[in-house]
Order: C-alpha cells, then structure tokens, then sequence
C-alpha cells in the first residue's frame, strides 16, 4: 500500500461510506451481535507478510458493519448523539492526509491559528461574552480533570505541581448529583479524592441549591478543609438537569472559588438564543465546556473549552521544556500547554467546515427541530396506555417508565427496553431517576427526520399492545 493505492482505496472508501449511509435505516441500530462474536472473526496473531488491500477490505465489510452500534443511524435515540456531519467527515480526510501533531504553533500553523479562530466563532455563536478565549480537547471528561487540576492548583498556590498532595490542605470541590461522572473522575485523578467531591442537594428542578452550596462552603472552612472549586452542570447526562447558573457563581465567587460549567451536551443548543435562559449567567463562569461532537454535527472527538483567563490552567498543565521552546515567538499560543497531552490533533478543521456548510441558521433549525419533535413524541409516550412521562423534556431530553398493572414498573420498563432494542428500529437507553429505572430519549441525530422520531411512540405502542 503506498499513497498511489491510497488513492484508489480512498475511492472505494467514498463509495462504501455513501451507501453505508444511504441504507443505515434500513439496518438495526443496536447490532445483533453477542460478546465474542468479533474475536472470533480475528486471527489470533498478527499477519507476518503483507496483505493484499482488496482482502483486507472485504474483511472489513465482511466482520466490521454488522456488529457495530450505528451511532449516525437517524433513528439513534440513546444517550447523547455523536453527530458526524459529511462535511467533519471529510475534513477528517484532509487532516488525515497531512497527519501533523498539533502541539504547539510551529508544528502546525494553520491549526493552532484555526483553532483561536475557532473558539471566537463558537463563543460568538453561542452568545458568550468576548473575553473568553479557549482551547480544544478531545473530550469533556479531559476539559473537566484541566478544569479540576486548575482548582487544585489555584488553591494549593500551585505548590502541589512541585510538592506533590501530601502535607497540603485537604480540598474540597463541590457539585450537584446530576452532574455527569466525568466530575467525579476528575476529582479521583486530580488526587483530590471521591470523599472530598462535596454533592449539593438539588431543588425540585433538580438544579443545585445555591444556599445548600454556601452551606456546605461555610460549614468545610469551619471543619478545616480548603474550599477549591465548583463545578456546575447545563444539560446533566441522566435527564438534562441545570444548576441555576447566576446563583451558584454569586456563591463560589464570594468565597474565591473557581467555576467550571459542564454543558457537554446542552451547549450547541446555545447556537439559539431562545435556550440560552437554561445557562443565565454563564459569563461569569472561569471555565465553559461543551462539545460539538455531541448535538453541533462535527465528529468526534472535538470537546471545546471556554476560558475566562487562561492563564490559571496554562500555569497548572504547562510545562516547556528546552526541547518545546519556539524561537522568538513569545506572542503566540502553544496549545499543549492548556491541555493535559502534549500531542494534539487538528481539530480546529471539521469546526471550520461543518460551520461553513451547514452555516449557523441550518444548524440552528437542527436543533430547533429536534426539540419541538421531541415534545411531540413526549406527548405522544404520555398518552399511550401504562406510559407515564417521568421527566419533561429538558431541550431534547425527556424520560418515562412503562407501568402495566399488576407489574413492578421498573422491571416492566427494563423489559421492553431490552424488547425495544433487540426490535432494533429504534434505540433507547436507561437511567435510574428518583429510585425508578426510566427509558431516556434524546432526539439529536444529524439526519434524523420527524418520521424517524414518530417511529418512537410507534414502535412502543406495538410492542405493548399484544401483552
Ligand atoms: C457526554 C457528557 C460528558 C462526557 O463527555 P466526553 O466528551 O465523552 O468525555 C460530560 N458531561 C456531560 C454533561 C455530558 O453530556
């Protein structure tokens, strides 16, 4: 294989990638395949002559399509999406073609100026004020743990990078239970510890109760903890919770606490500014994250973090050594030194592209779909017999159990969802809400249609109805 073959594979690649896609409705969305099924398939050890292309490629057709989850199938309900609009896709080919390591700006220049460029664009377009700046990260579980680095440090006068956590005062960060697991990562990895990821109690909207917060703050300082950091959630994982955003700063600013917002998920729809009351107050956050990987259409991965003053995460994850110092450019941004690898990917090219060629106003009306019809399926769910809406649709996100009489509702509720996904026309995943096992619905996908999105209830409806 050399780049001449590369050039006709890359062909039969497109052709596969077109119709893959022009037949995805036509596949189930969740494989049927069982654990082992792959491993099988794959000789156990590697091949000591070359291949020919032609046999590696019908392998892959062969082995690959049929036991893969379809992620951009239009009727992918579950979790969150993971949209790969065609134009990321093919920006992908072309950040693959070249194939740099973005670590700092002379080792790609374009794309360390793209990406500055870049997160201006987002900010702008998701009504953040002009003095944030920001970086790229693969994923917000890695925004997050900078997030949370920055807090240890910040608090700890950025003696634990050189002294090490023992002999420190012991920290304390504080966060909602709705907020995503990637917080308690974050705080595990950072040497802060699960016990000392302080879980406010929620109001009946679920979002954080300011004064719980400031309680729990007050009541550390007494106890002789160091209060560090708090982190706030705009669309949590489980049923799209958000913290009341201008409250909880007021509190962590007056007792100096950094703040990290987590809107992983919530924050492409902030490209409309009807949504944007869900995050009231974000500007005076010190850190924003969301990922366009997520509901913005540009493939994975791509997590992108706002910053009110980068320089507080640039003196905690920054390091240059001699090796990594650029000559006389003391002006420019090593991005390396805002995130946690030194490698980095270009990222910055499928923003760029997918912004041009859907522009703002087609994802705008995306999104804008996908809320409207979820509230429709929701109505939809809520009237069919034994359904009950469990939570309202938060954006997109809305939860319910199925409850038949004389069944224990969350045994019932798992059993048609395991019903529902072996179905395969649609898929769906759970969550524990309030103690009740719930099937969520999130209605996101790039390609999905209202005919896609009104097979839901349809589907459910025909699978209840013979019991
Ligand atoms: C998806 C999600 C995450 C994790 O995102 P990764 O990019 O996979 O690390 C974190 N928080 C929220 C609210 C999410 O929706």
């Amino acid at each position: 294989m050399d780049h001449k073959n590369l050039r006709y594979w890359s062909g039969e690649a497109a052709k596969w990638a077109e119709e893959y896609h022009a037949n995805l409705r036509d596949r189930p969305v969740r494989p049927l395949t069982t654990p082992g099924d792959t491993v099988a398939k794959l000789p156990a050890i590697a091949p000591e002559a070359a291949e020919d292309m032609a046999q590696i490629f019908d392998d892959f057709k062969a082995i690959v399509p049929g036991a893969m989850t379809h992620w951009q199938h239009p009727r992918f309900f579950a979790y969150f999406p993971a949209n790969a609009s065609p134009a990321s896709m093919l920006a992908e080919q072309l950040a693959n073609a070249i194939s740099a390591q973005a670590m700092l700006w002379q080792t790609a220049p374009a794309a360390n100026e793209m990406e500055e460029v870049m997160v201006r664009w987002l900010r702008d377009a998701l009504g953040l004020a002009n003095h944030f700046t920001g970086t790229i990260h693969d994923s917000a579980t890695t925004a997050t743990l900078s997030a949370i680095l920055t807090m240890r440090e910040r608090a700890l006068d950025y003696k634990g990078l050189s002294a090490g956590l023992s002999g420190q005062p012991r920290l304390r960060l504080y966060a909602s239970a709705q907020n995503h697991s990637s917080v308690d990562k974050g705080a595990r990895l950072a040497g802060i510890g699960q016990d000392n990821l302080v879980k406010i109690a929620t109001d009946a909207n679920h979002g954080m109760d300011p004064a719980a917060l400031d309680a729990a703050i007050k009541a550390d300082i007494a106890a002789g903890y160091k209060p560090a950091g708090v982190i706030l959630c705009v669309g949590g994982t489980s049923i799209g919770a958000c913290d009341p955003i201008a409250a909880c700063l007021k509190i962590a600013k007056a007792h100096d606490l950094y703040t990290h917002v987590d809107a992983a998920w919530a924050g492409s729809a902030m490209i409309c500014s009807e949504f944007r009351g869900l995050w009231h107050g974000v500007d005076g956050a010190d850190s924003v994250v969301f990922n366009p990987h997520k509901w913005l259409g540009v493939q994975f991965d791509c997590a992108v973090q706002f910053l009110a003053d980068p320089t507080a995460q640039i003196n905690t994850l920054g390091l240059r050594p001699e090796y990594l110092k650029t000559q006389g450019a003391d002006e420019i941004n090593n991005y390396n030194e805002w995130t946690v690898p030194l490698g980095r990917r270009f990222r910055a090219l499928k923003i760029w592209f997918t912004l041009r060629a859907y522009g703002l106003s087609g994802l705008r009306t995306r999104i804008r779909n996908h809320v409207a019809w979820s509230a429709q399926v929701a109505e939809a769910i809520a009237v069919l017999p034994d359904f009950h809406l469990i939570t309202a649709p938060v954006l997109s996100l809305f939860t319910f159990q199925y409850a038949p009489a004389g069944q224990d509702a969350n045994t019932a509720t798992a059993n048609l969802l395991e019903q529902i996904n072996n179905d395969g026309r649609i898929y769906l995943t759970q969550t524990v809400h309030d103690g009740k096992f719930v099937i969520r619905v999130q209605v996101g996908q790039f390609d999905c249609t209202e005919a896609d999105v009104m097979m839901i209830p349809a589907v459910l409806n025909e699978l209840t109805k013979s019991d």
